[in-house]
């Protein structure tokens, strides 16, 4: 059992931890980051990337996050291959356990451990990511420009999924278990309204059905919540919006949660309900959850740490005077 200590820790290595890191470490304070169960993120299971800025050519997801990680350890970042189960959010240094045993102590603590895509569960839905099934639109929308496409959900991300498809696709069919949407007023007006968008009631997803070859998903077997009856609806790419789950069961009881158990931050900062504690990327973020908006929170969570340590050193040093 070893015992690491820094001025900062981070958790989580996907777009945010690495660009709070890269931001930390170019500010001396040696960066510890623990990288988690799945090194670099959901970046990792993505393939084209179109949307990053910086790239005029389309880049692979884990060609991404092998430059990032890379560019944080240039310029001082120790990454650790380790999982932290166990957090003392008490006291300062906070005291965090590695499922390895070692004890990692940070002065300040930067969570960026991330979240993931709720899927159905269905085999042909696993055997068809990323050949028509997807769980991002602003992702992979563009992919299917000119194809018929269909959003899975009710809630204000399959709507606001649909309604942003319309941009690429000449129609829509969103398909939801009941026959009220969870969605927002206002978002749901607008879907009404939409000449391009179908609202498929009552209906869930048996089967994505896999046209062979390289054609991918060419339809989706339904089955009728109500009366049980099956339908199938030609399309090419299904888009999953069931909501998300973050990655907060250690900081339960720790930090304040919200209803959806994403960590809570102060609006407009990264700080969470524990002083000297920083949250950034999709563990507190449920509207945006794009790698730049990510990367942009990471570099947030590094700059509102560092102020904290200045703060917190000078009032130190003006009690000992
Ligand atoms: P959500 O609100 O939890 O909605 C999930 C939807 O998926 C529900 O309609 C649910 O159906 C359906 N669903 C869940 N499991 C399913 C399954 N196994 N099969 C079929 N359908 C299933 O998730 P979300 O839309 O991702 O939103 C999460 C949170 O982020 C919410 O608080 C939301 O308000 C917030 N958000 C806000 C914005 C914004 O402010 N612009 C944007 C996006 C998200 P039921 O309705 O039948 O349960």
């Amino acid at each position: 059992m070893t015992t690491h200590s820094t001025r900062m820790l981070i958790l989580g290595s996907g777009p945010a931890g690495l660009s709070a890191a890269i931001y930390g470490a170019r500010a001396g304070m040696k960066p510890i980051l623990v990288q988690g169960i799945q090194p670099g993120g959901q970046l990792m299971t993505t393939t084209d990337v179109e949307n990053y800025p910086g790239f005029a050519d389309v880049i692979q997801g884990p060609w991404l996050m092998e430059q990032m990680q890379k560019q944080a350890e240039h310029v001082g970042t120790t990454l650790m291959y380790d999982t932290v189960v166990e957090v003392d959010l008490t006291r300062r240094p906070f005291r965090l356990v590695g499922d390895s045993g070692d004890i990692y102590e940070g002065d300040v603590l930067i969570i960026a451990t991330g979240a993931q895509a709720r899927w159905l569960g269905l085999d042909s839905e696993e055997a068809l990511k990323g050949k028509g099934v997807s769980a991002c639109a602003t992702c992979d929308g563009f992919f299917y420009r000119g194809k018929n496409v269909a959003v899975i959900g009710g809630g204000n991300t399959a709507v606001e999924e649909a309604l942003y498809l319309t941009n690429h696709s000449p129609h829509v069919t969103l398909i939801h278990r009941r026959d009220t949407l969870r969605a927002e007023r206002i978002l749901q007006e607008r879907l009404f309204a939409h000449k391009n968008i179908t609202v498929l009631w009552n209906k869930e997803v048996a089967e994505f059905v896999d046209g062979g070859g390289t054609a991918g998903l060419v339809a989706i077997d339904l089955v009728d919540t109500v009366t049980g009856e099956k339908s199938r609806l030609d399309t090419e790419g299904g888009f999953v919006a069931i909501g998300h789950h973050p990655a907060t069961e250690l900081f339960r009881g720790h930090l304040k949660l919200d209803a959806d158990h994403y960590l809570c931050v102060e609006t407009g900062s990264t700080r969470t309900s524990v002083p000297g504690v920083f949250a950034c990327g999709d563990v507190m973020d449920k509207i945006y959850r794009q790698a730049v908006t990510a990367a942009g929170t990471g570099c947030m969570a590094a700059l509102d740490a560092e102020k904290f340590l200045a703060e917190a050193e000078f009032e130190l040093a003006e009690a000992a005077e």
